[in-house]
């Protein structure tokens, strides 16, 4: 955990996270409740959830799914205000491009670009001045990596959406901001693995090191890497960083 996130800073701050219940969002979650923040953490599996929320007690969850409107909307409905919303909630799946369904393509928008959507259009509307809107975007939102456009697609058209937003809402203090991990050890990455096994033959050490050798410093980001860069980000320090996409992956896009 970065010894930013101990300092009680956030204390009378309220922050929800969607995909809060593994990874990234999880990490988010402590990080946030560490430093003194009310956390709501929504995603769509109950038990994760309840995970989460059982480590620390400024934690509560809801189920939410972030590809429905409706289901948005009722989160959003009985939360109250809010200071900072970070559309974290996303997934992956790859496929070379002749392969991908209609299907496929659409499941990715849905989940990637449609939720941050609908998460950061229904967090503009409870944000207290001065609040914070975020993103966890990812390298693949600033570079393309073969087998995954959709997923690729998404994620630029995040960072967009992000750009677009920031001078929508400069003047009103607002910050809006997309954060760009490269790979990460989470469950998300734990399924690339497997699919990169199943499709080349590597091992999981192979394919893992692979993965890694991306990243010039050539190790896998850690959640609480991204979580470290939030705090900053969310934080009056902040203030002047807005419509700003920011590469937490090592050097792999100096
Ligand atoms: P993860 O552990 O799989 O977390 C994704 C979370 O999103 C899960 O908790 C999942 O929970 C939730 N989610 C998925 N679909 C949802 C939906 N329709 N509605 C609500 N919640 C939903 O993976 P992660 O790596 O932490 O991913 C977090 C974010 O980081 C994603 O946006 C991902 O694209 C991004 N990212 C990851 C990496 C990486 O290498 N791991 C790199 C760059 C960016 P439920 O399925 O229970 O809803």
């Amino acid at each position: 955990m970065p010894s930013v996130s101990k300092d009680n800073s956030f204390a009378d701050k309220k922050v929800l996270i969607t995909g809060g219940g593994s990874g990234i969002g999880a990490d988010l979650a402590q990080a946030f409740a560490e430093a003194g923040a009310r956390v709501i953490i929504a995603g769509r599996t109950e038990a994760k959830l309840q995970q989460v929320a059982a480590a620390h007690s400024r934690i509560e969850y809801r189920i939410a799914d972030v590809t429905d409107a409706a289901s948005v909307e009722a989160l959003f409905s009985d939360i109250g205000s809010l200071d900072i919303v970070i559309a974290n909630a996303g997934a992956a799946s790859s496929a070379p491009l002749r392969k991908t369904s209609l299907e496929d393509w659409q499941r990715m928008l849905d989940v990637n670009l449609t939720g941050v959507f609908l998460t950061l259009q229904g967090g503009l509307n409870k944000l207290t001045d001065g609040g914070r809107l975020l993103a966890v975007a990812s390298t693949a939102g600033l570079k393309g990596y073969p087998y995954v456009a959709p997923y690729c697609a998404a994620k630029h058209g995040v960072i967009g959406l992000v750009r677009a937003l920031a001078l929508e809402t400069a003047k009103q203090g607002i910050t809006v901001n997309a954060l760009c991990p490269g790979f990460t050890e989470t469950p998300l990455l734990d399924e690339s693995l497997a699919n990169i096994s199943a499709k080349t033959g590597l091992s999981n050490t192979e394919a893992r090191a692979q993965l890694t050798a991306t990243n010039p410093q050539g190790r896998l980001i850690q959640p609480s890497d991204v979580s470290a860069a939030a705090l900053w980000l969310a934080s009056p320090a902040a203030q002047a960083i807005t419509g700003q996409a920011i590469a937490i992956a090592g050097g792999e896009l100096s």
